[in-house]
């Protein structure tokens, strides 16, 4: 395993082979994963021989920035490449900046208290950036004033993705290898390099290119290391997974995290027919199961799942699926985000109109649902859901150099 992969009692042991004392276990822990300090040099408390050893151990190597692409509503896509070569893609979401006009649903949301203190909720910003117009059912004024800005990163899992959902250029790349954890973990040590003086880590949501329960055991080892008290300690509810529906694997989550964890599932349409012909995972674990999986999630109360519902011009758009949406979630907690879904240059797939969207949206905020539809951020750099394509994806205008 990749030494950015260990966890303290596993540096322990590697230490223990060398015959060094067991506290360098929690000295070379912190300094990766809570100070972010992947060169050893910088390691300043553990002696030149044993610095030495770490960088032989490949720590320095595991990834590095290669560009920032700076969108102008300042969405920040880092380009980072992988000791072997591969190239991926990490978001970063500021909650407010050049999003001023959805500053108002920007510090959280509605009923869940509990999430002032971050909770999932934020998981509208990660390509939405909240709610777009005046329909909501929920959002508060106050946004962060006074506190740093909250950013949002969405991660990958994979390069590429082996689900094939066809809107998603991910699927439509395919599956070229599984992250690591210590790939996955890298990802937020090199982007929390890119914030800003006044801007704060608040949430992480797993949904940038890949299945993150295609890749488990890496994206587990990597939900362990975020949340190790002595590391980054992110708390498991401000971290989300995003899945395409991997029903024993989202039980196997909830078994393995206690619930804690935020879960989003991609829903896309409400009858087996419509989702398979958008989702080929649908053939394997259809509806009815993965609402089964879905009700034995155990949330923690007040909690609720995410449900993603991409809108694809003429395919799961119209009011009798919005129906469909409706009488299938009925009684499951749940919030509803839309996305309309962002062109991608190897479909022709398209964005409904948006009287389309709203339509949709009302149909459910009448049946009681809380709903939201997501605005699409960082467009300008293809760092909008779905565009997180395979290497060299070209940003459609010239980004502005951070
Ligand atoms: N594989 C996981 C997480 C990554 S995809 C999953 O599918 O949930 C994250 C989200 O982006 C999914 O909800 C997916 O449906 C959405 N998405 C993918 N391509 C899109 C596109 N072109 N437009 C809008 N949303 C898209
Ligand atoms: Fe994979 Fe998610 Fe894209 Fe589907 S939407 S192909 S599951 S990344």
């Amino acid at each position: 395993m990749h030494a950015v992969a260990r966890l303290p009692e596993e540096w322990k042991e590697s230490l223990a082979t060398r015959g060094e004392r067991p506290f360098r276990a929690q000295q070379i822990f912190k300094w990766i994963h809570a100070r972010g300090v992947l060169e050893p040099e910088g390691m300043t408390d553990v002696p030149e021989a044993l610095r030495e050893w770490v960088r032989s151990e490949g720590v320095p190597a595991v990834a590095e920035t290669t560009t920032v692409h700076r969108s102008s509503d300042a969405t920040r896509k880092l380009l980072l490449r992988m000791a072997d070569g591969a190239t991926i893609e990490t978001v970063l979401i500021p909650a407010n900046k050049g999003n001023e006009e959805d500053a108002d649903v920007a510090g959280g949301d509605d009923e869940d208290a509990e999430d002032s203190s971050g909770g999932n909720a934020e998981v509208t910003y990660t390509y939405g950036g909240g709610n777009s117009n005046a329909r909501s059912t929920s959002g508060r004024p106050g946004g962060t004033k006074g506190q740093g800005d909250r950013v949002t990163q969405c991660i990958s899992t994979q390069v590429g993705c082996a689900m094939g959902c066809v809107f998603c250029a991910s699927g439509v790349a395919g599956l070229k290898r599984h992250l690591g954890a210590h790939e996955i973990v890298a990802q937020v040590i090199l982007a929390r390099r890119a914030l800003e003086p006044d801007e704060e880590l608040r949430n992480i949501v797993l949904m940038g290119m890949g299945e993150p329960l295609h890749n488990y055991e890496s994206t587990a080892r990597a939900l362990r290391l975020l949340t190790h008290p002595m590391g980054m300690n992110f708390s498991p509810r401000r971290i989300t997974v995003s899945t395409s529906g991997l029903v024993p694997e989202i039980e196997r989550l909830g078994r393995d995290f206690a619930g804690q964890i935020g879960l989003a599932v991609s829903l896309h349409a409400a009858d087996d027919a419509t989702r398979t012909a958008l989702m080929p995972v649908n053939k394997k674990y259809p509806l009815a199961e993965l609402m089964d999986g879905l009700r034995a999630y155990p949330l923690p109360k007040r909690r609720r799942i995410f449900i993603e519902y991409t809108l694809v011009a003429g395919k799961n758009d119209d009011l009798a699926e919005a129906r469909k949406v409706s009488r299938l979630l009925r009684g499951l907690p749940v919030k509803i985000n839309l996305i309309p879904m962002n062109p991608i240059e190897a479909s022709t797939l398209g964005t409904p109109p948006m009287e389309r969207v709203y339509a949709f949206q009302q149909l459910l905020i009448d049946d009681g649902y809380t709903c939201f539809v997501r605005k699409r951020r960082g467009d300008d750099v293809a760092a909008a859901c779905g565009q997180l394509a395979l290497l060299g994806a070209k940003p459609r205008i010239r980004p502005r150099l951070v």
